[in-house]
C-alpha cells in the first residue's frame, strides 16, 4: 500500500501522524524530486481504516498496487492435501519417513512405526538430489512403488521429489504431494510442470531465496495448474558450519502469521543434526508452522543418506504437544 502525500506536505510530519496510527513507512521519493512525495506501508503495519488515513494531514491519496502474486494470496486456506488440512489454525501435520527410500522392506516396517507417532505423510526420496555424484542417488521409479504401496498399507499419503521435469509424470502418479527440493526451486521449467500435473507441490525454499522469490516460484506452479503449494522452511546458507543450515524462523512467522499460508518446517536439513531436531520442530511449530517434514531411519547409522540427522520413529513423541494454536484470522499484506 503507497501513501501518497498532498503537495507541499511535509513527509517527516505524515510518517510521525501515520506512525501514531500503527503504520510504519518508507519513503519512495527522495526530498529534491518532484512531485507529491510517496511513502510504503511495511508489511508488520497495523490494518487501520481509509477513512482513518484520508483524515491525516497532508495525506492525498491511498494506492494499492497488485500483488505479483495473486493466486497463492488467493489460495483456497487451509489447504487440503489427501484429505489432510494445512493452516496456521489448524493442528500441524508431520510428515517423515527416510531422505533416501532404500527398499520396500525399509519403507513398509518405517511407515507402520510412523502411523503409530501419528504420521500423516510418508516421505522418501526416490530421486535424490546429491551434491557429489558418488553418492547414492536413490533407487529411481521403482522405489516410488515402493513408497506408495507402504504409505497405503498403513493409510499414509505420500510425499517424494520430482527432481527433473522427466520425473513428475511418475512422481505424480505415485504422490499425493510433489517435493519440489531446495536446489530446484528456481527451475520454472519443473515448476510449471508439476504445476502441469495438477497435483499439490511442497516447494522447499532455495537455500539462498528472498522470500518474494520464493512466493513468486510458488505462484508458477499455481498459475500453471496446481491446486495447492505448501511452503517449506528447510534453511538458507549461514556463515556457520555448526548446523548445517540456519533455520529461518523469522520466515515461517512472517509467512504464516502475516500472509496466511501454510509453511512446513523441515528441521533435518535445517540442523543436519539429529540432537537438534526436536528443539527446532519445537521452535518451528511455536513460530506457526503448519507441519514438520522430518527425516527418519530404523537404522540411522546404516542410512545411505543424511543418517546424521536422522530421529528414529518413535523419537518423534519427544516433540510433545504442540502449543495452543490461535485461531485469529491472518492480518493480510499491505503490499
Ligand atoms: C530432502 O528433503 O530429501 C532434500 C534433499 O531436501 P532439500 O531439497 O531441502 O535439500
Ligand atoms: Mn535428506
Amino acid at each position: 500500500m503507497l501513501v501518497v502525500l498532498s503537495e507541499g506536505a511535509d513527509p517527516r510530519t505524515v510518517e510521525r501522524a501515520l506512525a501514531g496510527a500503527g503504520l510504519w513507512c518508507r519513503r519512495l521519493q527522495t526530498r529534491g524530486a518532484k512531485g507529491p512525495a510517496q511513502l510504503w506501508v511495511l508489511p508488520h503495519s497495523q490494518e487501520v481504516s481509509l477513512e482513518i488515513l484520508l483524515a491525516i494531514d497532508g495525506v492525498a491519496a491511498i494506492a494499492d498496487s497488485p500483488s505479483p502474486h495473486p493466486r497463492l494470496d488467493a489460495q483456497v486456506r487451509p489447504a487440503v492435501v489427501a484429505g489432510v488440512r494445512f493452516g496456521v489454525a489448524e493442528p500441524p501435520v508431520l510428515l517423515a519417513g527416510p531422505c533416501a527410500v532404500e527398499s520396500a522392506e525399509q519403507v513398509g516396517e518405517l511407515a507402520r512405526r510412523l502411523a503409530r507417532q501419528g504420521v500423516r505423510f510418508l516421505r522418501g526420496g526416490a530421486f535424490k538430489p546429491r551434491s557429489s555424484p558418488y553418492a547414492f542417488r536413490g533407487h529411481g521409479e521403482v522405489a516410488l512403488g515402493w513408497l506408495r504401496r507402504a504409505a497405503d498399507e498403513s493409510g499414509l499419503g505420500v510425499v517424494t521429489e520430482a527432481l527433473g521435469e522427466g520425473d513428475v509424470a511418475a512422481v505424480a502418479e505415485h504422490a499425493d504431494l510433489v517435493q519440489v527440493g531446495s536446489r530446484n526451486m528456481q527451475n520454472f521449467a519443473l515448476l510449471r510442470e508439476c504445476g502441469r500435473r495438477g497435483k499439490p507441490v511442497l516447494l522447499k525454499r532455495g537455500m539462498a531465496a528472498t522470500l518474494e522469490e520464493w512466493r513468486l516460484a510458488a505462484e508458477h506452479c499455481l498459475e500453471a495448474g496446481a491446486p495447492s503449494v505448501l511452503l517449506c522452511e528447510r534453511g538458507i546458507r549461514g556463515f556457520d558450519g555448526e548446523t548445517r543450515n540456519l533455520l529461518d524462523l523469522g520466515a515461517v512467522a512472517l509467512l504464516a502469521h502475516v500472509h496466511g499460508l501454510p509453511v512446513i518446517v523441515d528441521p533435518s536439513h535445517a540442523s543436519g543434526r539429529r540432537d537438534l531436531v526436536v528443539p527446532l520442530a519445537r521452535a518451528a511449530l511455536a513460530a506457526g508452522a503448519a507441519g514438520l517434514l522430518i527425516e527418519t531411519h530404523a537404522d540411522p547409522g546404516a542410512a545411505l543418506s543424511d543418517g546424521p540427522q536422522a530421529l528414529l520413529p518413535e523419537e518423534l513423541a519427544r516433540i510433545g504437544a504442540p502449543p495452543a494454536r490461535e485461531a485469529s484470522e491472518p492480518r493480510g499484506v499491505q503490499s
